[in-house]
């Protein structure tokens, strides 16, 4: 008989690195700039004895867990592998996966093309761009090999998106990292003016020793305060274009839960599959040491040891690293929204990850602007 995979070590996410190689050279990039050159040594695409070993093993996680996981393609730049290895890799993935396990790419937007989208509607595979914001706001961080600005060809990417015949289902929205320095209106009224379906933010990567850009000290506010303002445009907004970390939030803060890494109290099972194989930890964990993402005891897909794995005690220790250690967190009246934040950003040298977040002071004040907000609105309704 088949062993179940108990719910806690439920797979939510399994995140592929299917190219290891990138065709921009973000500036704020985890992959190649924090530290951890892991890449270097990486085959440009995974291969076929790769993939085949790595779809036994989600053959296996589905016939083995209740609950649908999602796989999303990542790399590096997914489309660098180009039409014909990304065929045979969602041709693969779709012989194990049916269709109600999500299947999505996300991509820096500028090799999409309408064959490539043809390939992916008729997979099933939903597609996510990142763009930070109007022009002048993504040409600071998100430049080419040369430095060059990449916002022309983005747009152009997401343009042939919105326009393939299956848009509705393929344009899985866009990925921005926050730029503190920008001016959160003109951002959203940039992703609202372009049509995007919805609109994830992300902080960018830092931790107690090395803050994010941007970020004066532990204390300073420059993150929460854009959150702030986001959140006031947005609630102004009488047809607001959707913010998944904004409606998360709010949906926990009015009794909901939200199976989200970084968020809430939720264990997010997420593992990470290099393109050789290599069975990693999240690896946004990258910027806080070089290895930071590795188990202590390698695992390769190739090794058929997956299975094995989900069903240690080792797979839930890492699960369980989510969870906040630092007592001021453990004891902090918002935890059940803030959950910490993502585990990278309590990396301190000294501490390890037994710190709260280094946005520990945005996520707060963030918080009691939302819980304000939702109050006054309350009020007009009771
Ligand atoms: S707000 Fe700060 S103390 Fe509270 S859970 Fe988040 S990081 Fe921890």
């Amino acid at each position: 008989m088949v062993d179940r995979i108990a719910p806690e070590s439920e797979i939510d996410t399994i995140l592929v690195k299917v190219a290891s190689r990138c065709n921009i050279n973000c500036s704020y990039c985890y992959v190649y700039h924090m530290g951890d050159d892991n890449w270097s040594r990486l085959s440009k695409f995974m291969d076929s004895d790769t993939l085949g070993a790595m779809c036994v093993s989600l053959g296996q996680i589905v016939s083995q867990q209740e609950k649908p996981f999602s796989v999303v393609l990542h790399g590096g730049e997914p489309f660098l592998l180009g039409k014909t290895r990304l065929k045979e890799l969602l041709h693969a993935l779709r012989e194990v996966l049916p269709e109600l396990y999500p299947i999505s790419i996300q991509t820096n937007g500028i090799l999409i093309s309408n064959e490539i989208l043809d390939i992916c509607s008729y997979y099933r595979a939903s597609v996510a761009v990142s763009i930070d914001g109007p022009k002048a706001i993504h040409d600071r961080f998100r430049v080419g090999h040369s430095g060059e600005g990449t916002f022309e060809k983005v747009v152009l990417g997401i343009e042939i998106l919105r326009r393939h015949v299956d848009a509705a289902f393929l344009n899985a929205g866009l990925l921005a990292v926050v730029d503190p320095q920008s001016d959160p209106v003109d951002v959203y009224t940039f992703f609202k003016e372009m049509g995007a379906p919805s609109v994830d933010f992300l902080y960018k990567d830092g931790n107690h020793d090395r803050l994010p850009l941007g970020k004066k000290s532990l204390f300073s506010l420059e993150y929460g305060d854009w959150m702030v303002r986001l959140l006031d445009v947005y609630l102004s907004d009488a047809d607001p274009l959707p913010i998944r970390v904004l409606d998360d939030m709010l949906k926990v803060m009015l009794g909901g839960t939200v199976s989200k890494e970084g968020m809430g109290l939720t264990d997010f099972g997420i593992i990470i599959i290099d393109t050789d194989g290599t069975v990693m930890k999240n690896d946004t964990l990258k910027s806080s040491f070089n290895g930071a993402d590795r188990f202590d005891e390698p695992i390769n897909i190739k090794d058929g040891t997956l299975i094995p794995f989900i069903h240690s005690n080792d797979f839930l220790d890492y699960k369980r690293m989510q969870r906040p250690a630092h007592l001021n967190c453990r004891n902090c009246e918002n935890l059940d929204l803030c959950g910490g934040g993502m585990i990278l950003h309590r990396w301190s040298e000294s501490n390890g990850f037994d710190n709260p977040s280094v946005y520990c002071s945005d996520q707060m004040y963030l918080i009691d602007a939302m819980q304000e907000r939702v109050k006054k609105l309350i009020s007009q309704y009771v």
